[in-house]
């Protein structure tokens, strides 16, 4: 965009420079600004371990010398607004209103100290071939910053959905991260607490993860972890939300169910992840699962995970490769006489 500027507007000041039959020399510095200052401009920024900080400088040279060059052609009407017009939205886009107002200061202080250097001298009339050598500048410049904001607006854009995708999604599984997970246990809680319609947590762990990282490395240990997301997404129905817990710990949050459909639906991805043949390496690979289902009593979501989470120990503990439900906790067992769930 300088390099653009710079042959643009040394178009325009050269007519005007040209109309005043300026010395030659002017000429020559005309020329030597538009060639060598946008790429002394753009090597300075690209060296500089503070590219954006030397590029406003940069930017702020550039308002400086218009203000010279606003001076040395004594004022001509059309080529010094266009470049007053120009310098202020380039540096307002490029830095915000308040480093517009600074670049428009040091134009008017170059542009006075040219003056005083110089001799003052104020010819505003614009000839006809002066208007002619503006309008390349008048047409293409503005098209062509428009065109670069519009690219930068869409990649921000772009950037912000990522980001956005990013805090919502385990980046290696595609599946919900830990907070969207507890956020959407939360919601189903909230929802029996209001409602009454049951809910429940699955809490599921590869058994002896370790092992496989150990023996098979943790590449495949990654695609172990990337096959079983796949394989769980492909289990859930549209209402579950499936998550990543952390590490090799996953959880399933099964709205509007109770006990036997949660069963036969963890009982299923269970079987499938046993009999997969899909694993590297032809690994065998088992996991583990607790669940827990809503109750009056369990009001935290924190409760129902470590509920579901103990479920999931003891399913470790009765030997990996299966289901276990959770106890009710004992405050629930003291206030209910029944259990809530059959026990494990
Ligand atoms: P258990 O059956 O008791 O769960 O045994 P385990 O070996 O799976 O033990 P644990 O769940 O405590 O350990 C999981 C290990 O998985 C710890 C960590 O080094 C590894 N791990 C966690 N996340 C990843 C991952 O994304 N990729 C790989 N390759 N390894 C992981
Ligand atoms: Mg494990």
């Amino acid at each position: 965009m300088r390099l653009l500027g710079s042959v643009l507007a040394a178009l325009c000041v050269g007519a005007a420079l040209h109309a005043d039959h300026a010395a030659p020399a002017w000429g020559i510095a005309l020329l030597a600004q538009m060639l060598f200052w946008p790429p002394l401009a753009w090597l300075l920024a690209r060296r500089s371990r503070d590219p954006v900080r030397v590029e406003l400088r940069n930017l702020l040279i550039d308002a400086a010398t218009a203000g010279v060059w606003i001076a040395a052609i004594g004022f001509d009407a059309l080529p010094s607004a266009m470049l007053v017009a120009l310098m202020a939205m380039d540096r307002t886009l490029a830095g915000g209103p308040a480093f517009g107002l600074k670049a428009l200061a040091s134009m008017a202080l170059a542009c006075a100290a040219a003056s005083a250097a110089l001799g003052f001298r104020f010819d505003p009339v614009t000839s006809w071939d002066v208007v002619l050598a503006c309008l390349p500048m008048l047409l293409v410049y503005p098209l062509a910053t428009g065109l670069l904001s519009r690219g930068m607006a869409e990649k921000l854009f772009e950037q912000k959905r990522q980001l956005e995708r990013n805090s919502r999604f385990d980046i290696a599984t595609g599946l919900m991260n830990r907070q969207q997970l507890l956020f959407a246990a939360t919601g189903a809680m909230e929802r029996f607490h209001r409602t009454g319609r049951p809910s429940v947590l699955v809490m599921i762990d590869i058994d002896r993860f370790k092992q496989i990282n150990d023996r098979f490395g943790h590449t495949i240990g990654d695609a172990v972890v990337e096959q079983f997301a796949h394989l769980m997404r492909a289990c859930l129905r549209d209402v579950d939300t499936g998550g990543r817990y952390g590490g090799d710990e996953f959880g399933i949050v099964m709205p509007d169910l109770q006990w036997p459909e949660a069963i036969e639906a963890a009982e299923r991805l269970r079987r499938q992840v046993a009999a997969c043949q899909l694993f590297p390496e032809q690994l065998q690979c088992t996991i583990s699962m607790g669940l827990a289902e809503t109750h009056p009593l369990i009001r935290s979501v924190t409760d129902w995970v470590q509920l579901a989470d103990s479920a999931l120990y003891a399913a470790k503990r009765r030997g990996r490769d299966c289901i276990s439900i959770a106890r009710p906790p004992a405050f629930v067992a003291r206030a209910s006489a029944e259990p809530v769930a059959p026990a494990p």
